[in-house]
């Protein structure tokens, strides 16, 4: 499990000077080994030590760079033309890595932190900076659980962040812990439903409705049309202006439900949270329907990263069916299904829709493990107030 905390610096002009000189440097240094290593036809090198040999002495004499920012850059050059390579293999084009954005790599022997203290000291090519740093608002929640649970410090970058005057530089903080692995002989599952009207459902009933998201997109999407079609400078603007706050409130609100999901989760000891497998976005579908698509695979996303710290797994499950089937008696037809209210043809059984879909998302993860012989075939589904094995059986949460 990797973190990054994003901390502002507080720097001197003086240093801040420094750390633009640095930049520039390193950026140059990664440059040189790229140049090194690639070549436009034939075999490109990334071999960190053929590079080092290459390209080290003259470096080191090129940029008064300190010996330790050396090797980052030969790493981060290495990387970049080994991602070329892997694309190459896959038949994708590539073309020569460019190091244009602002940032240095860091590790234990260039960077120290104290973050009781929120301490830290970094080398540059004028000796160390030693400084304090600040909590970008929001964030103070993260720092204080990252400072608690026995995080480790791993590879950290000093960014500079664009469209900020006053003082720019950031410590990205890279942190790392163990992925506690969940390994229960017997899973309790909670599916999921995503859809539209409600953005998501669990088989333990919980709703979180879409409504804001969607409908606030939707009127979205009819000013921005309005707009373009003046095509205006200004009106150019004002979208531009609008779609930022736009994704932010979507962002921010996934972000939100995200949360409530793995509370949710937490609170009913689930082992596995299981989602239907999201199709890729294609490219000629409609505006509405390619935010929906995004949506959906963030807010899964956000899900998977968030619970992975409490040792709960993110699964998929082939969604097909699993709307029009009736989570009670199995019998699946499309007349069980009227939009949101569903009602089994068979055994009567009533339902909000995506209430019962994400019942169905949850059991058919169980029932695929029982055919793969898998630790999932012992599972049980998580609801409102027990758990429900295959079988039928039915146990109610014992109230304590
Ligand atoms: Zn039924």
């Amino acid at each position: 499990m990797r973190r990054t905390v994003k901390l502002k610096l507080d720097l001197k002009e003086e240093e801040r000077k420094t750390l633009e000189k640095t930049i520039k440097k390193f950026k140059k240094a990664c440059q040189s080994v790229v140049e090194s290593g690639w070549k436009e036809e034939g075999l490109k090198t990334y071999h960190k030590n053929k590079l080092h040999k290459k390209t080290y002495t003259q470096i080191r004499e090129e940029t008064d760079l300190p010996s330790n920012l050396v090797i980052r850059a030969r790493d981060r050059a290495s990387e970049s033309i080994k991602g070329c390579v892997e694309k190459l293999k896959n038949g994708e084009k590539v073309s020569k890595p460019e190091f244009t954005s602002d940032s240095i790599a860091y590790d234990k022997r260039t960077l120290t932190v104290w973050l009781d203290e929120m301490k830290c000291s970094f080398s540059t090519i004028n000796g160390r900076i030693k400084t304090t740093f600040e909590l970008p608002e929001g964030l103070n929640e993260y720092y204080e659980k990252y400072l608690k649970d026995g995080w480790k410090l791993t590879q950290s970058t000093i960014e500079k962040h664009r469209y900020e005057d006053d003082n720019p530089f950031y410590l990205h903080l890279g942190l790392e812990k163990e992925t506690p692995k969940n390994s229960s002989p017997n899973p309790t599952v909670m599916g999921i439903d995503l859809g539209i009207e409600n953005l998501a459902v669990t088989s333990t009933g919980k709703f979180f409705s879409g409504t804001e998201l969607f409908h606030k997109r939707e009127r979205f999407e009819e000013i921005r049309g309005k707009l373009q079609a003046k095509g205006t400078r200004s009106a150019h603007l004002t979208i531009k202006d609008m779609s930022g706050r736009e994704n932010r409130f979507a962002r921010d609100t996934l972000h939100r439900i995200s949360k409530r999901i793995v509370q949710e989760a937490v609170e009913k000891n689930i082992d596995v949270i299981i989602f239907e497998n999201l199709e890729e976005i294609r490219e000629n579908i409609s505006n509405d329907k390619k935010f929906q698509s995004w949506a959906f695979r963030k807010l899964k996303d956000f899900v998977e990263y968030k619970s992975e710290e409490y040792g709960i797994e993110t699964r998929t499950v082939n969604p097909e069916h699993t709307s029009q089937r009736c989570s009670r008696c199995g019998h699946t037809s499309r007349g069980n299904r009227d939009k949101q209210h569903f009602e089994c043809e068979e055994c009567g059984y009533e339902a909000d829709s995506d209430y019962n879909a994400s019942k169905n998302i949850g059991m058919r993860t169980i029932l695929d493990g029982q055919k793969s012989q898998s630790r999932m075939s012992n599972g049980q589904l998580a609801l409102k107030s027990g758990v429900l094995k295959p079988n039928g059986n039915y146990f109610p949460t014992r109230e304590s």
